[in-house]
């Protein structure tokens, strides 16, 4: 076991507390991967746990968590806990310290989390988790009815442990989701994004779609209703970005009610936006040469292409041999000029060879830009100097005649 998880649980058991490494440290340890925390639960009340250990800050206290470093890491040290009175199917509405590790499990959502572990005393498993890790099985702790309806969220949580463990879900655990599945809606957006975020970038994503079939998708977010707007194939074909999973899922759907999607479940702008970018250039044509590959990535964003050209090949828009050339295409166009800023005269330089007007800057830095991307040669100060005097002289002769008609 991790040493600094187990120096805690010695040292609390010094001081004459219980202490064990609890939920998915355990879990992930006996499949034989390597948990990426280890969370501590423990009968000593916060103030105790401050008091034992040197380095410790308050993460959240009213949960009766505490973080201890201990050899470098943050371990999360839980007291013993029983949920309150669940109102609404959401959080509980108060927490309160528990007498005893039993209890503590008792509250967990599934048998495969509710496992503790001692160095000496080895593993606590009052569910039958191990065996459930056996048979490949999401099965609630106690009724599943009344799990879920306690708290709304777990039935996500059992399609993101199906999906990140590749486990069935059992079948009275399954019943009652398709069941409870509306109460959902009563869950906060932040929560179910999560879990849905989570399920996608694992190493199952197809398996989101048991949140359509049991009915849940629909609830938690309208733009998902109508039925054929996701595609849950081929969603691990491309890599577990969050951005690239969610354009994959939304790819039938317009770059708008993507974007309208994701605004309801309240995601953050970067993976909103970098959705919407992904799926708006989606059916673009597939640049075959210099100049409109250059183009692309002015349109799409230099970093966007090779998530892009992926996503694209993923979806069936472009053939493996077409994807293969633009992806070399790229390799080779990646470092040259696309955006204003690699532009080798600034606004400063134009408005010094006389173009003053205010929107004419722009305009011409467009005009330059445009250039150098059709030709990349003439991305030298000299040259787009000259090119902006060009441009100034052709602007007024244009505008000239105009204005001798009024
Ligand atoms: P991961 O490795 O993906 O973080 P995890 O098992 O640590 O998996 P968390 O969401 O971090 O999952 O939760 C930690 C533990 O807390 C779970 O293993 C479970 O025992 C318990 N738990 C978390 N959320 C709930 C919930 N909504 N209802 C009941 N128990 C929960
Ligand atoms: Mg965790």
């Amino acid at each position: 076991m991790d040493l600094g998880a187990e120096r805690i649980i010695r040292r609390l058991n010094e001081a004459g507390y219980e202490a064990y490494a609890v939920g998915g440290c355990v879990r992930d340890a006996l499949m034989g991967s390597e948990p990426h925390d280890w969370d501590i639960t423990t009968s000593a009340v916060p103030e105790t746990v401050k008091r034992l250990f040197s380095h410790t800050f308050d993460t959240g206290i009213e949960h009766g968590t505490v973080t201890v470093l201990s050899s470098g890491a943050a371990y999360e040290v839980t007291t013993f806990r029983i949920d309150g009175v669940y109102t609404d199917h959401r959080r509980p509405d108060s927490v309160t310290f528990a007498g005893s590790l039993y209890e503590d499990v008792a509250r967990r959502d599934f048998t495969i989390n509710a496992m503790a572990y001692h160095p000496d005393k080895g593993l606590i498993d009052y569910f039958d988790g191990q065996g459930d890790l056996k048979r490949k099985l999401i099965r609630c702790v106690g009724d599943p009815m009344k799990r879920f309806d306690e708290d709304a969220l777990r039935m996500l949580r059992a399609v993101r442990f199906s999906a990140k463990l590749g486990f069935a879900i059992d079948s009275a655990t399954w019943k009652a989701i398709v069941r409870l599945s509306d109460t959902i809606a009563d869950v906060s957006k932040e929560r179910i994004l999560d879990e849905v975020t989570k399920t996608l970038v694992s190493d199952h994503p197809e398996r989101l779609l048991l949140a359509e079939t049991s009915g849940l998708a629909g609830e938690f977010c309208e733009e998902f209703k109508e039925k054929g707007v996701l595609e849950f194939e081929k969603l691990g074909l491309v890599r577990a970005s969050r951005e690239l999973r969610f354009a994959m899922l939304m790819r039938h759907m317009v770059p708008e009610r993507a974007g309208a999607a994701l605004r309801e479940l309240k995601a953050d702008n970067a993976l909103r936006k970098g959705t919407v970018r992904l799926l708006e250039h989606i059916h673009d044509p597939l640049p075959k040469d210099e100049v409109s590959m250059r183009r692309l990535m002015h349109d799409a964003g230099r970093d966007l292409i090779p998530d892009l050209l992926d996503l694209r090949l993923a979806a069936e828009v472009d053939t493996e041999a077409g994807s293969k050339e633009a992806h070399a295409l790229f390799a080779l166009q990646k470092d040259m000029p696309v955006t204003l800023a690699d532009l080798a005269v600034s606004g400063r330089d134009v408005i010094a060879q006389g173009v003053t007007l205010g929107k004419d800057v722009g305009e011409c830095l467009e005009y330059l830009l445009n250039e150098v991307i059709k030709d990349p040669e003439k991305n030298t100060s000299d040259q787009l100097k000259q090119e902006s005097k060009r441009w100034k002289t052709r602007k007024e002769t244009l505008i000239l005649p105009k204005t001798a008609e009024n």
